[in-house]
């Protein structure tokens, strides 16, 4: 296996905001699969007692860290927006924080076979390399904005701006091996997860 975790069949899923990741690595969770979802880890870094506090807060100082003891995001944000090297520093601290709680998530995690999720898949050459086989979801861009517009209330300029810091929806399907389209009802989705499960049982042969 070409899976730079551990051994077995690892998928990454990925997809732009709002296309359904969470919804369709759910269903397949609940088939069976190991989820491991990147972007809880990431934030998990943050929250109050958080690994990656004590670094941010020697390197940006104390006032980019909240009252309660979490990263102040609203600050931090700000702070790298404009500014690339602040950004690149945070990433330095964030980044491999990232990958060894990944690996330790991996490790532990018990299932069928192992789902990465990781919104920025595309993005980034080092993933690509490390799953055995890539799960796009996919959904009309005009859904996507809708969909994140009501789930965060957002404006649709802010939705349309981080979907520009996003892989376009093509580059996204040119990496795919499988795509899920996610506009439609649920329960058609759902069918055609559990088909794209079954195909996935088979390529990890049994290995747990
Ligand atoms: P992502 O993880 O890619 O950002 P989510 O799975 O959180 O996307 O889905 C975004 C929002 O759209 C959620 O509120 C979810 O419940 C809703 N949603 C996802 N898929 C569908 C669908 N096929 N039909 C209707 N609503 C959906």
């Amino acid at each position: 296996m070409t899976g730079g975790f551990s051994s077995g069949f690892s998928l990454g899923l990925t997809g732009g905001i709002g296309s359904g990741k969470t919804t369709i690595a759910n269903m397949l969770g609940e088939l069976g699969a190991a989820l491991i979802d990147t972007d809880l880890i990431a934030h998990q870094l943050t929250v109050p007692g958080g690994l990656a506090i004590p670094a941010i807060r020697a390197q940006f100082g104390d006032e980019f860290i909240a009252a309660d003891g979490a990263m102040d995001r609203a600050a931090i944000r700000q702070l790298v927006f404009a500014d690339t090297e602040q950004k690149l520093k945070l990433e330095a601290i964030l980044h491999p924080l990232i990958r060894t709680e990944t690996e330790r998530a991996a490790a532990e995690a018990k299932g069928d076979y192992r789902i990465f999720v990781v919104p920025l898949l595309v993005e980034s050459g080092s993933w690509k390399k490390r799953v055995d086989r890539i799960l796009v979801v996919d959904c009309d861009e005009e859904t996507q904005i809708r969909r994140v517009m009501s789930r965060n209330q957002l404006s649709r300029e802010q939705v349309v701006a981080i979907m520009r810091n996003q892989a376009s929806r093509q580059d996204r399907l040119a990496a795919a091996d499988d795509v899920i389209v996610n506009d439609g009802d649920l329960k058609n989705i759902r069918e055609e997860v559990l088909r794209l499960h079954k195909q996935y049982l088979i390529f990890a042969g049994g290995n747990k």
